[in-house]
Formats: structure tokens, C-alpha cells, sequence
């Protein structure tokens, strides 16, 4: 018998092959597909006559089938197969291009109901491809699910999966308590499955979704509130001294704060002098100037007798800081660590000790820095730069390692605030809405493969000039890891020919440590000119000399990410570009790419990005670790959270964790939703 929890290949027709494609769209178990929503439909209820055919409308038709042209012997799978069907208004030529199997379904005599979009050959309209059924097996769904698809992956296929699913679906036990459903006016989850996959109208469709979008924003935010709730024990935080003043720090810089960087960090000492812990998220784009932000804030903690400590999400960004960290602070007396997984033993020993004894002031690091023996004599203050890369539990886990410290999280991912406030409840939110001056616009160009020769002609053309450049080609996925780096390699090889001469190196994300660093030194120093790169250098990187970035197969990466991207130039003084190179002919691809061209405003870009792709590949694959939202809208769904919040908190005002039997359903579906966190390494 299947259940929810049967795994995938208990349905009928989905064997190891077709299990192991949805494996990589996360789709494990019945329940799983049953939640995999589709992201459009298809209107099948325009059904017309033969005769009333228009070019590129599409449309059902019925019809018999009177002849067709079956290729035989050899040709058999080579050549189409067409088929001539009529109504009562004329005759209609349907083609398929693979013929195999097609001679047994297609018998002359039967009738079949097709829908496609006609498209005119030789004067005349055909079908191709269309899809169809016997009509003997009735109309079926009039508005039919459009699933997100992946290679190997067929929307006939997934679509039968799924209707086979509905009946399970329509005896679907409720996991909401009874009473969240009639607060909020919501239908049951059987009614809403079968709704969000085959809706019979509009209206049935609203309400399944709405019941979805509720259920997903609720279930996120009742986990975040229990994560947070049993981690903070009271709610005394460190008042830090009024009299730690950041402005002797402020005024070291060789440069004036913005006027945004003046408000957040006024906005930040506030928090901090108050006795309540801080819990403040800074968004600022790329190179809108968070270091500096960060380091006032520490400066205070320092000044105020406390620890600090900055977390990062890579070496090569930890160890930038802590470079830049200890620039800044050379005039002052504060002593900085660092801690990485590959400081030395014997070092990190020191340095543990030195922590423990409170003679290091601030700490900086990786991930390195929750391990369970840090420990420190008084942290005051956590910071976490890159925040979206990091997990909730890993943020919770840094700010453990001090007595309710103040928490400073940093993101350079410009999240709308609507997103935002489901990523991190209820942090307070410093948005620092401006560049410091001088900033020069990076220049954006979209090119087709065609032109890359002449796109890396003009890089030459730059490192001729003493500039340097990064080549980053697309994020390797785990199955694909060999091909990828085998395309990495292969794209490498070539720039070494094309830019004979000069130094190159090749930097991906299954190097060891101690090599990509040396790599990323020797870029810094300018001793390399071409850096070809995976994703890894994504975030945080700053390099001044470098003024071009080519980014191969674009439209495989996100829009937030490309934007990361493109901000490793435009750093100094020298005119940036960033050159986009795409082959595909998608209509989104195209969109999304020309986007980029034509604004450099991040905020802009992740609003575009969110409306265009939804809210899972905002970051690409799930980098703000957090569970995928599969459905939630949240541009359009902005009056749902205030809904959200309160019956979040009615429910927890009641039954503060979630024991009662009423709620134990609903409690399981958190537990595994963050119980997922776990599988992507929190
Ligand atoms: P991000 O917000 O991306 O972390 P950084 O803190 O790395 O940005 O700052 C980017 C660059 O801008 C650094 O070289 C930094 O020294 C410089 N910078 C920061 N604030 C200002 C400012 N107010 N005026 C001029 N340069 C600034
Ligand atoms: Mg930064």
C-alpha cells in the first residue's frame, strides 16, 4: 500500500532511473511529490473544431484518425511519423519526430483528443508534438499542471505520476490544528493537494494555494521561533559602555563614512548600549562598505571590556578579513585571532588558549570558530559576515558561545525585506542604501558564444594594460562534478593558449585548502592575471586591480548571484566590465541576462529575481540554508505575513512547544522541514 512515505519508486511507472532524477530535485517520497507543485497550467478548455484552428493558439481539438505515414524498416525512428486526423470541419496533420510505439497507439478508425499550439508548414497548419489521449478515457483535467522539469524528466510522465497521487492526496490525514484552519479561513490539505495540482477552476486554485503558501510561512516561522526559543534562556543581554566611543576609530579611516554607514552604525550602538541582546541583520550590497561597519561595532565590544568575534563562510574571505581587521586596527592596541580548519595544531592551540585567557580581543574566522572546544573569556558581541550562506543553527551556535551576546549579522545578498523577516523573524533590519563615493558603474555586456572570441580578446586587452580579470564558470552540481570539472578544465586549457605569455591559474572548489589559498594570494599580489574559477570566489573578494569578469553559461547562475558576482570589479579606480556569455534561447534566460545589463541596483535585481524564479533559487541551490519555499510567493503574499505572525504566536502562546496531540501533526512537518537542514550540513 503506498503512503506518504513510501518512497518514490513504489508509484507505478517510476523505476531506478526516473527515481534517481528526482532524487536530485529533492523529491524522495510520496509526500515529497505530492509537494512538488507545479509552476503554471495549462487552459485546456478552448476546445475548437479543425476549422477553427489558429497559428500559435492553443487549443484542443477531437478527432479520428484516418491515415497515417509510418516509417518502416530502418527509417523506423529516424524519420517523422504523421498522422491525418478529421472532425467534421476538415482534416488536421499531426507530427511526431520520434515514430516508436507510435504505429500501435495511433489505430486508424480511433479518436483521440489533441492539444498543441498549431504551427504552419507549407501553407498549412499542423500539430507538433502534440499531446493527446484516447477519448475513450474521457477529457480528463481540463486545467492541466506545468511542471518545473530537469533533464531526463517528461511533463507527460510527471503529470501522470501526480494524478495517480490524488486519491492518496483526498484521504490526506490534516496536520494543521483544527482551530489555525478556521482563524485564518483556510480549506483542508486534501483539497488544497488536489487543487494546487489539478485545479477544476480558478477560484478552488486561489484557495488551495493560499492554504499552501500559509502552511509553508507557518511552518518556517513556528520553526524559527522554537530554534531561537531554546536557545535563549532570559533575555539579559550586555549593556556595553556609553563611554566606548567608535568615533576615535571612525576617524583613523583614510576615508568618511557614508551617510548610510553613519546611520546603521549609530543604529548599532544604540543596540548595543541597551541591555536586551541585539539581534541586528545589515544588508548593504556588494562593496556598499559592511567591513567597516562591522569593526566599529567591534571596536566598541573591545572598548567595553568584551570579546568579539567575526565569522565568515570561506577561508579565503576569513582570512581577507582577518588581514583588513588587523589593518584597521594597527594603531590600536587589540589583539586579533584567527581560526580556520587549517591553522596548525599546534597554533590553534596557542590561539585557543590566548582566547580562553581573554588575551586575544577579537577573533576572526570560519566555521572553525563553533567548534565545540572554543571557548572564550567573556565574547560580547558575534558577528556573521555572509549571513545568507550560513544556517540558522550555525548563527545560534556562534552567539552560544558567549553569555546572551549581541549578534550583528551581515548580508551582502540584498534580500527583500518581505523575505527577510521569514529568514530572520524578528532580527531589527540597518539597510545601508548607499555606495561610498566615487563608485564607478560597471559596464555589463551580454554576449552569445559566438562572440566569446571576441570577448576574450577585449580581456587581453585589459591585462595588457595591467589589469586583472576572473573567468568563472557555473556552479558544479554533485552528479556532474567530473564533467564540470572536466568543462573547467577544458575552458582553462584554452585561455592558457589564448593568453600565452601570461599567468594563469585554475581555481575550483575540490582543491585543497592550502592550494586555493596560495592561488588566491598570488591573485591578490597581481602575480596572477586570469583567474579561472568555479563559484568559489563568489563572495566578499576584493581585489582593486581587477576590472573584468567573464561569466561562462550565464544563465546557469541566479540573478542575486550574478550580481555577487559582478561585484568582485569595479573596486578601484579603473573603468569594470562584466561580460555575460550565454548560449541559451529560453525567453527566462534571456530576460533575466538582459536585466543585468541594464541596472546594477542589487535590491532591484533579487526583487526581479524572487518574481521571476520564486523564492527557492534566489541564492542558487538553497544558500541561505534554509528549507526551499516550494510555493511561497512572497512578493505578492506581503499581507500574509502579518496573518502568519500572529497565529504563529497564538499557537505558541498556548502550547509554547508544540506538545499537545492537537498539534503533534503540525510539529512533525517542522521537525522534518528542519530536520532537512541537517541533510545540507548545518
Ligand atoms: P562590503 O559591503 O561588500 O563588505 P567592504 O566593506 O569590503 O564592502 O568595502 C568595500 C571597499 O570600500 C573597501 O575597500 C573599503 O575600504 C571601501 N570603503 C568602505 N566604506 C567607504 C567609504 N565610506 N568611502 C570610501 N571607501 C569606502
Ligand atoms: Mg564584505
Amino acid at each position: 500500500m503506498l503512503d506518504l512515505t513510501s518512497p518514490v519508486s513504489d508509484i507505478k511507472g517510476i523505476g531506478p532511473k526516473k527515481q534517481k532524477i528526482l532524487k536530485k530535485l529533492e523529491v524522495f517520497t510520496v509526500e515529497d511529490l505530492l509537494y512538488y507543485f507545479p509552476r503554471n497550467y495549462e487552459d485546456r478548455r478552448n476546445k475548437v473544431s479543425i476549422s477553427e484552428l489558429i497559428e500559435g493558439q492553443p487549443s484542443v481539438i477531437t478527432g479520428e484518425v484516418i491515415s497515417k505515414e509510418s516509417p518502416k524498416g530502418y527509417m523506423r525512428g529516424k524519420s517523422p511519423f504523421k498522422l491525418y486526423v478529421k472532425d467534421e470541419t476538415g482534416v488536421l496533420e499531426i507530427v511526431f519526430f520520434k515514430s516508436v510505439y507510435m504505429d500501435n497507439i495511433f489505430k486508424i478508425g480511433k479518436t483521440f483528443i489533441f492539444y498543441g499550439s498549431p504551427t504552419r508548414s507549407m501553407n498549412k497548419l499542423q500539430l507538433i508534438h502534440p499531446d493527446f489521449r484516447p477519448e475513450s478515457e474521457g477529457t480528463g483535467p481540463e486545467i492541466l499542471p506545468v511542471y518545473p522539469l530537469t533533464e531526463g524528466l517528461g511533463q507527460r510522465e510527471i503529470r501522470k505520476w501526480e494524478e495517480s497521487l490524488i486519491p492518496l492526496a483526498a484521504s490526506m490525514a490534516e496536520y494543521l490544528p483544527e482551530s489555525t484552519l478556521k482563524r485564518n479561513n483556510l480549506c483542508g490539505i486534501s483539497y488544497a493537494l488536489s487543487n494546487i495540482h489539478f485545479p477544476e477552476d480558478k477560484k478552488k486554485y486561489l484557495e488551495a494555494r493560499y492554504r499552501l503558501v500559509f502552511e509553508e510561512l507557518l511552518e518556517l516561522h513556528l520553526g524559527l521561533t522554537l530554534l531561537k526559543n531554546n536557545s535563549t534562556s532570559d533575555d539579559k543581554g550586555i549593556a556595553f559602555s556609553v563611554d566606548a566611543d567608535p568615533t576615535e576609530f571612525v576617524n583613523s579611516l583614510e576615508f568618511q563614512l557614508t551617510d548610510a554607514q553613519d546611520r546603521v552604525i549609530k543604529e548599532i550602538i544604540r543596540d548595543m548600549e541597551e541591555s536586551s541582546p541585539m539581534n541586528r541583520l545589515v544588508q548593504g550590497d556588494v562593496g556598499s562598505g559592511k567591513t567597516v561597519i562591522a569593526a566599529s561595532a567591534m571596536y566598541k565590544a573591545v572598548e567595553s571590556g568584551y570579546q568579539a568575534v567575526m565569522m565568515a563562510p570561506t577561508e579565503i574571505l576569513a582570512s581577507q578579513h582577518f588581514g583588513e581587521i588587523k589593518r584597521l586596527f594597527a594603531g590600536f592596541d587589540i589583539n586579533i585571532g584567527f581560526l580556520s580548519g587549517s591553522v596548525k595544531k599546534n597554533e590553534r592551540n596557542e590561539t585557543l588558549k590566548n582566547l580562553a585567557d581573554g588575551n586575544i580581543d577579537i577573533m576572526i574566522g570560519t566555521h572553525a570558530l563553533i567548534q565545540e572546544d572554543v571557548k572564550y573569556k567573556n565574547l560580547g558581541l558575534a558577528v556573521t559576515d555572509e549571513q545568507h550562506r550560513f544556517g540558522v543553527r550555525q548563527r545560534i551556535a556562534l552567539s552560544e558561545k558567549g553569555k546572551n551576546p549581541d549578534v550583528l549579522v551581515m548580508t551582502a545578498t540584498p534580500i527583500p525585506r518581505t523575505l527577510a523577516f521569514i529568514l530572520y523573524g524578528d532580527l531589527d533590519i540597518s539597510v545601508i542604501d548607499e555606495m561610498p563615493p566615487g563608485r564607478q558603474k560597471i559596464i555589463t555586456k551580454y554576449v552569445g558564444g559566438r562572440e566569446r572570441s571576441a570577448a576574450y580578446d577585449f580581456v587581453m586587452k585589459e591585462v595588457e594594460k595591467g589589469r586583472q580579470a576572473y573567468v568563472v564558470a557555473p556552479l558544479i552540481e554533485d552528479s556532474e562534478v567530473l564533467e564540470q570539472l572536466k568543462s573547467t578544465e577544458t575552458l582553462y586549457k584554452d585561455l592558457q593558449k589564448k593568453f600565452k605569455g601570461y599567468s594563469l591559474a585554475l581555481l575550483h572548489g575540490a582543491m585543497k585548502q592550502a592550494e586555493k589559498d596560495q592561488i588566491m594570494e598570488s591573485f591578490y599580489k597581481g602575480e596572477i592575471q586570469v583567474l579561472v574559477s568555479t563559484v568559489v570566489i563568489e563572495v566578499g573578494i576584493n581585489v582593486k586591480n581587477s576590472t573584468v569578469m567573464v561569466i561562462e553559461n550565464a544563465e546557469r547562475f541566479g540573478l542575486a548571484q550574478l550580481h555577487q558576482l559582478r561585484g568582485r570589479v569595479g573596486r578601484g579606480e579603473h573603468q569594470s566590465y562584466c561580460v555575460l556569455i550565454s548560449d541559451s534561447k529560453t525567453d527566462e534566460a534571456r530576460e533575466r541576462l538582459d536585466l543585468m545589463t541594464k541596472t546594477d541596483d542589487g535590491f532591484e535585481i533579487s526583487e526581479r529575481d524572487l518574481e521571476m524564479r520564486g523564492p527557492g533559487d534566489l541564492f542558487g541551490s538553497r544558500q541561505h540554508g534554509l528549507p526551499r519555499l516550494r510555493l511561497s510567493d512572497l512578493i505578492k503574499h506581503v499581507n500574509i505575513l502579518e496573518v502568519i505572525k500572529q497565529e504563529s504566536k497564538a499557537l505558541l502562546e498556548a502550547d509554547p512547544d508544540l506538545s499537545d496531540h492537537l498539534n503533534k501533526p503540525l510539529k512533525n512537518k517542522i521537525e522534518k522541514m528542519f530536520f532537512d537542514l541537517n541533510k545540507i550540513g548545518l
